[in-house]
């Protein structure tokens, strides 16, 4: 088991024309023992270059990578001793599932009962069927099978440290469901100290411990799903995590008064006006923050209803700015409904929403 650290890591490659590409700048990551991190942000913004640092199968520019402490920036692969698991999966092609998943075992002169007890833990905790996939040859596997032993022969040495990069997102939606509850199970079953590279910010959330979300090389954010989702340091991260995304409206402060471009102003709360700057600011509102029945009229465009949570949501605009409401399900439908911020769960941007100027008050969750 260990503690993974990134130390003010950057890497820049060279490309053939001599030129430098930055792929990752100055990050800064504990993984704790035993913690699965879920690595999350568009494609191309560095996530493979990190799990590549963190392996050892390439060196930072500048910076070091500790594994508990101890400085392993220049040793090989082989000496780190970590698991991977990416898109196209590798099994042995000439040796079936079980052959698969043992061969380490028979590699480093395990003893059979050793080898069978690990299998065998393994192959239940992956759930139903999967005892069948152990007894076929990689050829007569589907892309998904395929998939689910590599795993399970990654995860069945006990690795210290498990690296994936988008593991299951070659596989169909309902096979992807079912991989990631897998997955999970034996992640917590075996808390190996993990990270968790994937696009889908549902995977993310589901994978990980924590989550951090990255853009352009840079680590944005790092924390629990509700940190990022309540607390979130900027316009990226506040959109990247939540359904339906927070919205974004360009407003003007001019006192106590808050003006939407074009379509007209709400009175902001004498407490709340004295904290923002006057001028142009950027509201951030999600969907369950507004109040209804007064304020601004938007315009609506699509009712969703979602009967288990007694309520739907009202997709509109305000002037040019799309908006998402959740309302109660009893609601009428109505071409127009009068919207205005509740004004204890807005949150307040820099115009160019590079920081967040002002945060709401956590709700008490727990
Ligand atoms: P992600 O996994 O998030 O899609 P990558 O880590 O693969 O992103 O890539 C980050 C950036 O580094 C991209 O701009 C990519 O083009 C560049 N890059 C990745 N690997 C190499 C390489 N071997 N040589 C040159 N540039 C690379
Ligand atoms: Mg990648």
């Amino acid at each position: 088991m260990a503690q993974v650290q990134l130390d003010h890591v950057s890497m820049k490659y060279t490309g053939p024309d001599a030129s430098v590409q930055p792929a990752l700048h100055d990050v800064q990551l504990t993984l704790e023992d035993g913690e699965t991190i879920a690595i999350v942000g568009p494609s191309g913004c560095g996530k493979s270059t990190l799990l590549k640092l963190i392996a050892g199968l390439e060196t930072p520019t500048s910076g070091r990578v500790l594994y508990n402490g101890h400085d392993v920036t220049g040793t090989e692969p082989q000496q780190r001793g970590v698991g991977m698991v990416f898109q196209d999966y590798a099994l042995y092609p000439t040796m079936k599932g079980k052959g698969n998943l043992s061969y380490f075992f028979e590699v480093h002169q395990r003893t059979e009962a050793e080898m069978e007890q690990h299998v065998r833990e393994v192959s239940e905790l992956m759930g139903v069927g999967f005892d069948v996939l152990l007894g076929q040859m990689p050829t007569t596997l589907s892309g998904g099978e395929k998939q689910r032993v590599a795993i399970a022969r990654c995860i069945v040495r006990r690795p210290p440290v498990f690296l994936m990069d988008e593991p299951i997102c070659n596989l169909d939606a309902k096979l992807r469901e079912r991989t990631r509850i897998e997955m999970r199970r034996m992640l917590q079953k075996y808390r190996v100290t993990t990270v968790y590279v994937t696009h889908d910010q549902q995977e993310a959330i589901f994978m990980g411990d924590r989550i951090a979300v990255m853009r352009g090389g840079v680590l944005e954010q790092v924390g629990t799903f509700d940190e990022l989702y309540f607390t979130p340091a900027n316009r990226f991260v506040a959109e990247f995590i939540g359904t339906p995304p927070m919205v974004f409206l360009a407003v003007h402060k001019s006192s106590a008064s808050l003006n939407l471009n074009g379509v007209g102003g709400w009175t902001l709360p004498a407490d709340l006006a004295a904290q923002l700057p006057d001028g142009a600011l950027l509201l951030g509102m999600r969907a369950e923050s507004w109040a209804i029945g007064q304020g601004l009229a938007a315009h609506v465009s699509s009712i969703e209803r979602i009967p288990t949570q007694q309520a739907a949501f009202v997709s509109g605009s305000l002037g040019a700015h799309r908006v998402h409401v959740l309302v109660p399900l009893d609601t009428p439908h109505t071409a127009q409904i009068q919207v205005m911020p509740q004004w204890d769960k807005a949150y307040f941007f820099e115009p160019t929403g590079e920081r967040v100027l002002l945060t709401p008050a956590i709700p008490d969750l727990f």
